[in-house]
């Protein structure tokens, strides 16, 4: 008997590398990207129940929809469907991961749902199935159920994981405003029609780095060609971005899609300060230390 509620926690992610490739004949950009999960993360509850429902708390919740749309309730919804379950049941959302940060936040919860309610129904299915189900939901869905660290490539959801040696200290500066992913996509398709901005490359050299778990071998490694579109339409990132290298960090970035953004820092308590500094100097609504990699979606015992 598996125990209800059912708790799964589900991690955010960054993309140390993100190559912005071509767009597909399916309007898709073909990407080449490196994740890894971070020790932020959201927790999803399953309770049996007469209706399918949604309650969100925590961070951001105003902005996540608690209709059918919800990214959790369609994985719920996707997983019943294929396999002949009755999708009804309560699903709480503990939001600790930024709403439209460039965070993966909502394939997070997917994923969370994927896994409780796989696990709720007992259903056999391996991670191979899971996955599949995943990918249909969103890019980044597949990538929340694995954690770790991995490379991406496709829409991001053809994983192959990466070797990580050690751990690594993030301090995340938290946007007052989010961005929508598709409008970074479409502002750096209408960048790279006025003119050509400068392309990630190879993550060769990025993922030898990380095997080696130093820090400072990888802090200029770290590429993310949707960061001119994203600092374009929040041109204040700079400032963020500035202010966290001036407090300590050894490199910053924005996160995937933006607008949060990511400071490597050399040490647990260097995280703290470059946190600390950046919360005094305005810059942002609000700042997080984070360590990665760490698991993706696991069930709480
Ligand atoms: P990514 O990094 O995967 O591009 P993101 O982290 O920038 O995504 P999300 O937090 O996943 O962005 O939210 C994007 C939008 O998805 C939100 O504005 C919200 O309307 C919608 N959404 C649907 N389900 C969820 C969910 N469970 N949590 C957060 N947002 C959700």
């Amino acid at each position: 008997m598996v125990p209800t509620p059912l708790t799964v926690r589900a991690p955010a992610k960054v993309n140390l590398h993100l190559g912005v490739g071509d767009v597909r004949p399916d309007g898709f950009h073909e990407l080449v990207t490196v994740f890894q999960a971070l020790s932020l993360h959201d927790d999803v509850t399953l309770t049996p129940a007469d209706a399918l429902t949604l309650h969100v708390t925590g961070e951001g919740v105003r902005d996540v929809p608690t209709d059918p749309t919800n990214l959790a309730a369609r994985a719920v919804v996707a997983l019943a469907e294929r396999y002949g379950r009755d999708p009804n049941m309560r699903i709480d959302i503990a939001k600790g991961i930024p709403v439209a940060g460039g965070m993966a936040g909502g394939s997070a919860d997917a994923a969370a749902a994927l896994l409780g309610a796989a696990t709720l129904w007992g259903l056999d299915i391996g991670r191979g199935e899971l996955d599949e189900v995943a990918a249909t939901l969103g890019s980044d869905v597949p990538f929340s159920l694995h954690g770790h660290t991995a490379l991406g490539t496709g829409r991001g959801e053809r994983l192959i994981p990466a070797l990580a040696r050690g751990e690594f200290h993030w301090t995340l500066a938290l946007a007052r405003e989010g961005l929508s992913t598709p409008a970074v996509y479409h502002e750096l398709d209408r960048l790279r029609e006025a003119g050509d901005p400068p392309r990630a490359g190879s993550p060769d050299e990025l993922l030898a780095a990380v095997a080696s778990g130093d820090p400072h071998r990888l802090a200029p490694l770290l590429a993310n060609d949707l960061q001119a579109a994203a600092l374009s339409l929040q041109p204040g990132l700079r400032r963020t971005l500035r202010a966290g290298l001036e407090a300590g960090a050894l490199a910053g970035i924005v996160s995937g899609s933006g607008p949060t953004c990511a400071f490597l820092c050399a040490s647990a308590e260097d995280a703290v300060d470059v946190g600390t500094e950046l919360a005094g100097a305005g810059v942002c609504r609000t700042v997080r230390v984070a360590s990665g990699p760490v698991p993706g979606a696991t069930v709480v015992p």
